[in-house]
């Protein structure tokens, strides 16, 4: 083991997704030298569907990226409620939903923060911490490669756990995940298609819903579409018991899937890359402790059913290094006015993510018809109008933020 001892003002920021690269840009630019530990091997490639709304937008622009970013919405695309015997009716289409997304691949996003990232942003893949005690004169962090199990111990000014919803550093910092993880009761599978589903436009998107699980197809106008599959489950552990592709036929079953059902599952199973994963929020009463303090999934996931994560990975990590610039003498002074401005919202989505469940994935038979009417409503010339009068109110994901912080 070797420690080594810095006076700069140095960042240690564990994880390279979002949240973790979105840090450490910001924070350069406030004058910070980052390094990044990451478990993985190598920068992880495309990855799932993602949405990005306004709130996100906003904050990729000020960072720089927004353009590289790209968009991958097709203007013709079309969105299909369909039934296991593919009978079909049209849908919200995907651009039609209220805050204009930009249809992304997590990939896209990541891409374009790693290519901003300055040539001295250090990065040590398969290194993860293991230790971490707090002094007053930094936080010393002890590594460990995950292959030869070499440790070394470094003094950091400030400590960013940006390391997802099973973090390492909130564990080893704040407790165990129990005190943390808020399960949901729902599983998610999800991977790119190998092709578009057949009898569809490859910008088309489907949602087959029904009581308890649904499957649904995110379109793009120049790949292949994402897949995900959300199911109601009491049992999450029983889910992991058996290879994914089992528990989703299993879950699907056992009626017999049709067409649609059919390739998607098909294509899931032949996937190189997928994620099998329970719902769980993130709920914590505070998001910093001394000089560690967590952003993006780590300190409050707001699951898929947001569909904010992105975004408030983004708005976070920028305001982050907006009150680091502000208060730069006083990390713990710059860490409470950070999380006061930000919590608020986070509330207000983590209980918008909540009631969204049901629009992904309807818990019951009522739910499911509920569900149904409300897109009737919101498709049909005569009352999609008044629709859009009731939920142009929603500015809940194109809210800037950290310009209104
Ligand atoms: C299927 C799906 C669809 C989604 N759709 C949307 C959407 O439409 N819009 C939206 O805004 N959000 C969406 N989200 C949420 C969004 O993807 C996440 O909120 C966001 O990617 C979280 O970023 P993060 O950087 O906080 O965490 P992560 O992406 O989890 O990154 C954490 C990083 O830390 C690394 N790591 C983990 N443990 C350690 C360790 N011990 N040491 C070192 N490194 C470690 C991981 O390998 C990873 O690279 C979706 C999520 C899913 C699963």
């Amino acid at each position: 083991m070797t420690t080594s001892a810095t006076h700069g003002r140095r960042v240690l920021i564990v994880g390279l997704g979002i949240a973790g690269i979105a840090t450490a840009l910001r924070l350069h630019r406030a004058g910070w030298e980052p390094v990044i530990i990451e478990r993985a091997p190598e920068r992880r490639k495309g990855g799932y569907f993602i949405g990005l709304f306004g709130t996100g937008q906003a904050s990729a622009k000020r960072l720089g990226v927004l353009e590289a970013m790209g968009n991958r919405n097709h203007p013709q695309s079309k969105t299909f409620e369909v039934d296991r015997a593919n009978r079909r009716r049209k849908g919200m289409a995907f651009a039609d939903v209220p805050g204009a997304p930009r249809m992304l691949l997590r990939g896209d996003v990541e891409n374009a923060l790693f290519d901003a990232l300055p040539e001295q942003a250090e990065i040590r893949f398969s290194t993860v911490p293991t230790r971490i005690e707090q002094g007053e004169r930094g936080a010393e962090v002890t590594m460990t490669h995950t292959k030869t199990g070499a440790t070394v111990t470094e003094r950091f000014d400030l400590v960013v756990g940006a390391d997802g919803m099973r973090s390492t550093v909130r564990k080893l910092v704040f407790g165990l995940h129990e005190d943390y993880l808020y399960p949901l009761n729902y599983m998610i599978g999800a991977a790119i298609l190998s092709k578009p589903v057949r009898g569809y436009n490859l910008h088309d998107g489907l949602v087959l819903a029904e009581a308890g699980r649904s499957a649904w197809v995110f379109p793009f106008a120049d790949h292949n579409p994402g897949v995900l599959f959300s199911y109601r489950v009491d049992d999450v552990d029983a889910q992991f018991r058996r290879p994914p592709i089992e528990s989703l036929r299993k879950a699907y079953g056992p009626e017999p899937a049709g067409p649609v059902l059919r390739q998607l599952l098909d294509d899931f199973a032949a996937a190189d890359e997928y994620l099998f994963d329970s719902v769980n929020q993130v709920r914590m009463n505070c998001w910093h402790k001394g000089r560690v303090v967590l952003v993006g999934d780590a300190a409050w996931c707001l699951t898929l059913y947001s569909g904010m994560g992105a975004s408030t990975g983004l708005a976070g990590s920028e305001l982050l290094g907006n009150m680091l610039e502000k208060y730069p003498d006083d990390v713990g002074r710059a860490l409470v006015a950070w999380e006061e401005k930000l919590r608020p919202f986070i509330t207000e989505l983590q209980a918008d993510g909540v009631k969204m469940r049901a629009f992904f994935t309807p818990s019951g038979e009522a739910q499911r018809i509920l569900r149904s009417a409300f897109l009737r409503l919101a498709s049909s010339p005569v009352t999609r109008p008044i629709f859009e009068r009731l939920t142009i109110k929603d500015k809940l994901k194109t809210r800037d933020i950290v310009v209104q912080a």
